[in-house]
């Protein structure tokens, strides 16, 4: 592939989709944007090699399958239609040609631990909204833990106040899962969350 295209998902030059509008709002009596979750709806990406990759939305998808770069696998059964074509909306796209996942190494935040926890406290296992979660270091950073993706987890504020400068273990507190680097793994079982309600996603994600 182009080294120029390196990040492959992202197209150059912007093709504008303007003309692209769904079905129903293109229709005589509906508002435009009457339904404008269509264009935003979720699209599992593909590589080549079928291995899901990304999750994108139909308005990207859409450009994806117009300039060549992927192929539709999986549609649902609305149209979209452009000033020449009519394109089934699609659910599931693949890559044409196989690109190079890099070790994903996202950037160790707050934004990113509480997505990996899934807002999740990973001591009393209950989830809360984002602003009811404080990070927590596994091993206090008092006695040398590190803020790292192995040592932060999601924590809400009682357990917080619980556990003090003591390990999991000293406060009697068990951790729901140990804590990793934000991967492709990661990536993927939070694809299955987002995919849960798409049969057409389940024989790409559950193997
Ligand atoms: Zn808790």
């Amino acid at each position: 592939m182009d080294q120029r295209h390196k990040n492959g998902l992202r197209p150059r030059p912007k093709i504008r989709l303007g003309g692209v509008v769904p079905e129903s709002a293109a229709s005589k009596g509906h508002p435009a944007g009457s339904r404008p979750s269509v264009m935003q709806a979720p699209v599992l990406v593909l590589n080549a090699t079928f291995e899901p990759i990304n999750v994108t939305a139909v308005r990207r998808a859409l450009v994806l399958l117009l300039k060549g770069v992927a192929q539709a696998e999986e549609t649902n059964h609305t149209e979209v239609h452009s000033t020449k074509n009519a394109i089934q909306v699609p659910s599931v796209i693949r890559l044409l040609s196989y690109r190079h996942i890099p070790q994903q190494s996202r950037a160790l935040s707050r934004k990113n631990i509480l997505l990996r926890d899934r807002n999740t406290c990973q001591f009393c296992t209950r989830a809360f909204p984002a602003s009811e979660l404080t990070l927590d270091h596994v091993m206090p950073r008092s006695r040398g833990g590190r803020s790292s993706w192995e040592n932060l987890v999601a924590c809400c504020y009682a357990c917080n106040n619980r556990k003090g400068d003591r390990t999991p273990e000293e406060a009697g507190f068990k951790l729901q899962r140990r804590p990793r680097p934000f991967t492709l793994h990661t990536s993927r079982q939070l694809m299955r969350l987002i995919g849960n309600r798409d049969e057409k996603w389940r024989k790409y994600l559950f193997y």
